[in-house]
């Protein structure tokens, strides 16, 4: 069954199963456990965390495990809103980042989150973004390294030197650019969030990167685990099977031809789709993507129709972001980039995985096309679509 879904969640990688079963049977030790066992997987955990260090381009120390992005930006909001007089200055934001940094925001920085807009191709402005942090006292700037809907490419890069050298922080969610583009560099930027599901790793662990200048980050408070950073017990056979499923993925990264022959793939389904229905739009069609995504604004009919008749003809697809399905709201990201509600109710997400081949991508567009007949003969939903 052809799963469209990656944005959403990956299944776990051999890798990553590999290195979690041979975790959970033979370092299942409490990491702080005062006997030699404990201390191996200690030493496990620290080996862990200096590869995840050299991918990422930081030191070991700056590395906190968790359970993930949606932890990690709520305690970097935390401790953005905990610095006393720092923390009254306003919060920049793109208006493309995914609900968990827009709730953070609001919940920790209320009125002083301050939305900087982006270009109709969905990648943030640069150039505002730099007048904002330039011209005013910021506690934090946030933009995600590439879109979860769109899969555009975001500037993090200048931004991230523009708030260094302007002395702000900045919180880069790398959620769905790891895995998919090298990570190389990102450690230097800030602040970086990301969740293990979402590249081949176990759900409910990830990582955040504090930078090397902030020394009082305090993210849960308990027991000194991660270096005082986050207590709870650490989860070693879930961090051995992250670190072992994006090493998985860099290594593919490293492979020009791999990438480009996905890109290709998804290149010739968005011409294929654009030339079979025609009047489908693609948001952030001219902007760079990451090579798996697409978000199609196709030219008739609701969107959870569309998400259910192809799920019932193989295809999982969404209508965007995991968190917003079956709310009645249109994606804040197209409208952002200037597509109305009534264009966005029509919008789906078609997000492959390392595992997806060309003919998936094939078969998904002749789906699409099926679909779309069915879609015009009435309202109905159909039981089974032969393809
Ligand atoms: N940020 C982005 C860009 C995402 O796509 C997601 C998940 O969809 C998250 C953050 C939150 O990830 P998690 O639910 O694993 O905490």
């Amino acid at each position: 069954m052809p799963y469209f879904d990656a944005n959403a969640t990956t299944p776990l990688s051999p890798a990553a199963r590999n290195a979690w079963s041979e975790a959970i049977d033979t370092a299942w030790q409490n990491p702080s456990g005062p006997y030699r066992a404990g201390a191996r997987v200690h030493n496990l955990l620290e080996k862990a965390r200096e590869k995840l260090a050299a991918i990422l381009s930081c030191e070991a120390k700056q590395i906190v495990f968790n359970s993930g992005a949606t932890e990690g930006v709520n305690t970097i909001f935390s401790y953005c809103a905990s610095r006393g007089e720092l923390a009254k200055r306003p919060v920049l934001i793109s208006p493309f980042e995914h609900p968990c940094v827009v709730a953070a925001a609001r919940r920790f920085f209320d009125d002083a989150v301050v939305e900087i807009p982006g270009s109709r191709e969905g990648r943030w402005d640069v150039v505002a973004a730099a007048e904002a942090v330039r011209g005013q006292n910021v506690s934090l700037v946030a933009l995600m390294a590439a879109n979860n809907e769109t899969g555009v490419i975001q500037p993090w890069r200048e931004i991230g030197e523009i708030c260094r050298d302007a002395g702000v922080p900045f919180l880069c969610d790398a959620s769905q650019w790891a895995g998919k583009k090298p990570l190389k560099g990102i450690g230097e930027a800030g602040f970086v969030t990301a969740s293990a599901h979402k590249f081949g790793g176990p759900k409910g662990c990830g990582f955040l990167v504090v930078p090397k200048n902030v020394t009082d980050f305090r993210g849960l408070v308990g027991g000194e685990q991660e270096h005082g950073m986050r207590a709870g017990t650490e989860n070693y056979p879930a961090i051995a099977a992250m670190v072992a499923a994006l090493e998985e993925c860099e290594a593919r990264l490293q492979s020009p031809r791999v990438v480009e022959e996905r890109l290709k793939w998804r290149q010739r389904f968005e011409s294929d789709v654009l030339q079979r229905l025609p009047g489908t739009r693609i948001g952030g069609h001219n902007s760079e993507r990451l090579w798996n995504t697409v978000f199609l604004i196709l030219p008739q009919g609701a969107n959870d129709r569309w998400v259910r008749k192809l799920d019932r003809a193989g295809f999982e697809v969404s209508t965007g972001s995991a968190c917003s399905w079956g709310k009645d709201e249109p994606s804040h990201v197209l409208t952002a980039i200037g597509f109305s509600p009534e264009e966005s109710k029509r919008a789906i997400r078609v997000s492959s995985g390392w595992e997806t081949t060309e003919a998936d991508w094939q078969a998904m567009a002749d789906a699409l096309v099926i679909v779309a007949k069915e879609m015009g003969s009435g309202p109905g939903d159909v039981e089974v679509i032969r393809l």
